[in-house]
């Protein structure tokens, strides 16, 4: 009998008829698809993977994971570009089955289970009118892309993720449960906004949601060949935007099918995917300037639900995938640099591939370096370059493409990158992302988890 057959066992002994969900182990059928993470270039064999239906659960299963010293690992959506939802031989607490949303409208605020995905709040919100913001593809997990912090389409105008959130139930490693919010554990709820699972399980969190209901959006491509001259105009004018706003510049290739012009199908291109919040008139006039720039292949922009187009590259990047992520915050996007991303992206090993340029500024500038872990409070772009494809062979094509491009890029960024587009690459760059803030998480983490028990994060190690 192997150890983790052993480990399955003796949890279902251990957290006994306690225990309201379900405990997965290497014997039993549904094991391999409980295992799955979104990225399928990472492949763990957890000892035990239990499903907990409730807070007690999430605090019955850290105190097993600990009595047992073995590893645990805390999924939300399974969708960590390094896998951090899942560890090998040892526990994974799997929060899936903790799905409630609950809006109130009168407060505009919005009680989301620690296991939802993006799709869910989204779909909850926008029945009143109102959205949290979140990222650009809906079947993310709200718990780790809130805990890392929140990228998305609202950035500019309402701020990260983490920027609108109000409190959080947490089980701590010791398995007590706390509520952090600005007036109760202030120090935890500071450390939450940004540091990653390193400080307990969060089974509940209650966002500020906004008045936001349909947009104008979309992606306008550009040939490859004129990033140059779009990047440069680019750089200069989305700043000059007002919040309601926005656009993320992108290389990508044209996907081969609908809703793409069959001509320009599997063409590199560079681009825009634009969200604005108000009327036609507005996009147009916000739009124009970019337009003018270069004739666009295509302008596929248009008048929809926000929850359409936070779920519109859901179904180009769906599980199951090999991906290879890179990524660093960047003050200043400098001629060179423009050159290089234009050349690595002329080179994109497979037609999933490409790189993102996402803004950061607006509301994520009225909130101070030091305010939250989120340190790079003043830069202006975060950039993601993603290397992905269906076949698992082309795995070692997209980890050189993307660390090749990453090299290139690195001397003109800022030093770190955000926590959520990083894979496992080690404690110097978690230190790098967390810059002047990482003693205060030190500190925090000596008060919260003095034994490492959250480690299967970017980690934060106790002072
Ligand atoms: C296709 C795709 C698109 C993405 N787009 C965006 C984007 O637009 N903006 C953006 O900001 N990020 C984006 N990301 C990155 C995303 O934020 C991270 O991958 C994030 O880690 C995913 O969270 P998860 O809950 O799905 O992951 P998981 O793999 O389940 O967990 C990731 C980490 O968070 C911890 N964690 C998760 N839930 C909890 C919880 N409730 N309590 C305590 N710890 C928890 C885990 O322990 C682990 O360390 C994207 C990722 C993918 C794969």
């Amino acid at each position: 009998m192997s150890m983790t057959a052993d480990s399955a066992e003796t949890a279902r002994r251990e957290l006994g008829t306690d225990f309201e969900g379900e405990l997965i182990g290497p014997r039993d059928p549904d094991y391999d698809t409980a295992r799955a993470l979104f990225n399928a270039m990472i492949d763990k064999r957890p000892a035990v993977i239990a499903r907990c239906s409730s807070p007690a659960d999430v605090a019955r299963v850290v105190g097993f994971a600990r009595a047992q010293d073995l590893p645990l690992a805390v999924r939300g959506g399974g969708h960590n570009g390094g896998g951090l939802g899942s560890v090998d031989d040892g526990v994974v607490a799997d929060l899936s089955p903790l799905r409630s949303v609950s809006v109130d409208p009168g407060t505009r605020t919005v009680r989301v289970g620690g296991g939802c995905t993006w799709a869910e709040v989204d779909a909850a919100t926008h029945e009143h009118g109102l959205a949290v913001p979140c990222g650009v593809i809906s079947t993310t997990g709200v718990g780790g892309l809130t805990l890392g912090g929140g990228i998305g389409h609202l950035t500019r105008g309402c701020g990260l993720t983490i920027d609108n959130l109000l409190a959080a139930e947490v089980v701590l490693a010791d398995g007590q449960r706390v509520r952090a919010s600005a007036d109760e554990n202030a120090e935890l709820f500071w450390a939450l906004r940004g540091g990653g699972g390193n400080f307990g399980v969060v089974t509940e969190f209650t966002f500020q949601a906004h008045p936001v209901s349909e947009i104008v959006g979309g992606p306008t491509f550009w040939a490859i060949e004129d990033t140059d001259q779009m990047l440069a105009a680019y750089r200069e004018y989305l700043p000059t935007l007002p919040r309601n706003a926005t656009g993320f510049f992108c290389f990508h290739t044209v996907p081969p099918g609908p809703p793409f012009p069959e001509e320009i199908h599997m063409r590199k291109v560079c681009g825009i995917v634009w969200c604005i919040v108000g009327s036609d008139e507005e996009a147009e006039q916000a739009m124009a300037p970019m337009l003018a720039v270069a004739e666009p292949l295509m302008h596929g922009v248009g008048r929809m639900p926000l929850p359409a187009l936070n779920s519109a590259f859901d179904g180009l990047y769906t599980p199951g995938d090999q991906w290879y992520w890179r990524a660093d915050f960047v003050d200043e996007i400098p001629d060179e640099a423009m050159a290089r991303n234009a050349d690595w992206n002329a080179r994109m090993p497979t037609w999933k591939s490409g790189s993102h340029i996402y803004p950061i500024d607006g509301a994520a500038h009225d909130v101070g370096p030091q305010d939250t872990p989120w340190a790079y409070r003043d830069t202006r772009w975060a950039q993601v370059i993603i290397g992905v494809d269906a076949d698992p062979a082309s795995a070692p094509a997209l980890r050189d493409w993307t660390i090749g491009y990453w090299e290139a890029l690195h001397p003109y960024s800022a030093g770190g990158a955000y926590v959520n587009f990083m894979m496992d690459e080690g404690q110097a760059r978690v230190k790098a992302t967390y810059g002047e803030n990482y003693d205060r998480l030190a500190r925090a983490k000596t008060t919260y988890d003095p034994e490492n028990v959250f480690r299967v994060n970017q980690n934060i190690q106790p002072a």
